[in-house]
């Protein structure tokens, strides 16, 4: 098992090592490597068991650092950056040839995001490189919210995790282009609302990528996925159509009762986006278990964070 602890000098003298760490960021938490060094980009691929073609974000701590890394920087995504990092936003900028082929899957944009976390932001002033940081997870599994839930699954990979406590937001950043002059394009609904960001840059273009099989680096269709299956639609119904199984539910805010509920997690009581958006993930985690035969789940309100809740929710439903 790797090792938990809140100590910035150990996780930095792992990384200069070029080791992997596992890094608490107000979204989710990170498995992160030197994004300048392409033995560790490499090794951040295979421990998560991560198709080549994925690429991955590249994460530092000030905006004056981006000339490092990037081209240019059109106006509006300035104007994001400054209004948003740290926050739970990345934009995707005309990388340098200092980033290595490998972290952007040879394409010519990088993803940027300067991350919410205090640890973090600390560690990565201390380092004198960026770090590459997907999602702490086996690829295609629920995203880790916790430092134990990294260490479930890749702790026998990694030497360090370490602990910032539970995400703030809880779901992966938004993701924002400016390929097209016109109108910036919002690739992965996240942590930023669109409704925010449209009132600092105005209307924006939303294509998310569902090909189950990308053949332009991108979202999978399936993604987020527990081992038990996940079915979303109207909770009621469902539990009518399931009645000969194991039942693990989780709604919005209302709670149900059947004599075949084996476990029931209500994501807000009060019906509040925010806090279903932190519990999201670990919701589906804990249903993940040998006692459940089926996870029965509904869509939230198409609002706030509603809308990268649901998209979530939509993944971990498919099934090939
Ligand atoms: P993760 O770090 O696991 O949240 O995944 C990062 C995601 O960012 C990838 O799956 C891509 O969808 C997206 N991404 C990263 N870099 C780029 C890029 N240059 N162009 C488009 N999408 C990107
Ligand atoms: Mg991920």
């Amino acid at each position: 098992m790797a090792l938990i602890g809140s100590d910035i000098a150990q996780a930095k003298a792992h990384l200069d090592r070029g080791e992997l760490v596992g890094i608490p960021t107000e979204t989710v938490y990170g498995l992160a490597g030197n994004a300048l060094n392409e033995e560790a980009a490499l090794n951040i691929f295979k421990t998560k068991n991560r198709p080549e073609f994925d690429p991955l974000i590249v994460h530092t701590h000030a905006i004056e650092e981006l000339d490092k890394y990037v081209t240019e920087i059109p106006e509006k995504a300035i104007t994001l950056a400054h209004a948003v990092w740290p926050g739970p936003l990345t934009i995707l900028l005309e990388k340098k040839s200092i980033i290595p082929d490998l972290i952007t899957s040879g394409l010519s944009t990088v993803a940027i995001r300067i991350p919410k976390h205090p640890l973090t932001l600390a560690l990565l002033k201390s380092l004198d490189y960026p770090l590459a940081a997907p999602s702490a997870n086996p690829f295609g599994y629920v995203s880790p919210t916790t430092a134990s839930h990294v260490n479930d699954q890749l702790g026998e990979k990694i030497p360090y995790v370490l602990d910032g406590g539970p995400c703030s937001v809880g779901v992966e950043s938004t993701i924002v282009g400016f390929e097209h002059d016109a109108k910036p394009t919002i690739y992965r609904l996240g942590g930023k609302k669109v409704e925010d960001i449209e009132s600092l840059i105005g209307e924006v273009d939303v294509k998310l990528n569902k090909s189950s099989n990308p053949v332009a680096p991108g979202m999978l269709l399936s993604h987020y996925a527990p081992g038990v299956q996940v079915h979303l639609g109207e909770i009621s119904d469902l539990l009518k159509k399931h009645h000969d199984k194991r039942i693990g539910i989780i709604s919005f805010s209302q709670s149900f009762s059947a004599p075949n509920i084996a476990k029931q997690i209500v994501l807000s009581q009060n019906a509040d986006l925010d806090e279903a958006a932190r519990k999201i993930f670990s919701a589906l985690r804990s249903l993940d278990s040998p006692e459940i035969d089926l996870i029965i789940t509904e869509k939230l309100p198409e609002t706030g964070l509603g809308r990268a809740i649901n998209d979530r929710l939509e993944r971990a439903a498919v099934r090939y």
